[in-house]
């Protein structure tokens, strides 16, 4: 069940930045009810679950991929997402290019940074990212965006330092790379969104605090 008065209270706390609804705990009466509050965008972490949203549901909201993607999986969503938030390696970057160039259309992703370097965590180590891009300026069909991040799951007010970081980061690239609109960043979940905000999340990925 979603929380409407939260889910408004959020949307408002965040401004202007954009609420992706974590979509994975509801169904599609769900993204329906989302929908009605002022949701424009649903983000999905598993393709078999969007695959299965994106066929039934009827409303004009879009679909983001936010969670871990395989490569051999690229080719079911590829046409039906706006934008995929979790490119954490070469291999997906070449995948997503071919699928793109199969459908003509133009990729927008999120390159994924393993920020705590993290052993379980996706995504690419901050010293990576430079040969990434530069890597990515030869796709024709993807346009990278910016980045995205998962925090650590450690006291929330201890991720904000990783929120700054990746910021700085992000702002170095733009400078580095100014043939790319790199504006997007993508960071704060139910927990940390608000300290993610402070520094400059233009994305929320909010699941468990929309429901009751
Ligand atoms: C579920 C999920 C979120 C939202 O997490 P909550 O803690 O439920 O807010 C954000 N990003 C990804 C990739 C997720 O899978």
């Amino acid at each position: 069940m979603i929380n409407e008065k939260e889910v408004l209270k959020i949307m408002e706390e965040i401004k202007p930045a954009t609420l992706i609804a974590a979509t994975k705990y509801v169904d599609v009466s769900g993204l329906e009810e989302l929908e009605k509050l002022g949701i424009k965008i649903f983000g999905e972490n598993k393709v078999t679950s969007l695959l299965e949203k994106y066929n039934t549901y009827r409303g004009s909201c879009s679909f983001h991929m936010i969670g871990t993607l395989q490569t051999n999986k690229v080719k079911y969503i590829i046409d039906k997402v706006e934008m995929i938030h979790s490119v954490d390696s070469i291999r997906l970057i070449d995948e997503i290019e071919k699928q793109a160039q199969k459908h003509n259309i133009k990729m927008k992703i999120l390159v994924q940074v393993n920020i705590a370097k993290e052993e379980s965590k996706h995504g690419f180590l901050t010293e990576d990212l430079k040969n990434v891009f530069e890597y990515l300026k030869t796709k024709t069909n993807i346009e990278p965006r910016g980045l995205m991040m998962m925090a650590p799951n450690i006291e929330s007010s201890k991720t904000e330092k990783y929120f700054q970081e990746i910021k700085e980061i992000r702002d170095n690239l733009q400078k580095e790379f100014p043939e790319f609109n790199l504006n997007e960043l993508s960071m704060g979940m139910s927990n940390d969104y608000l300290y993610a905000i402070k520094h400059g999340a233009t994305y929320v990925r909010i699941g468990r605090a929309l429901l009751k």
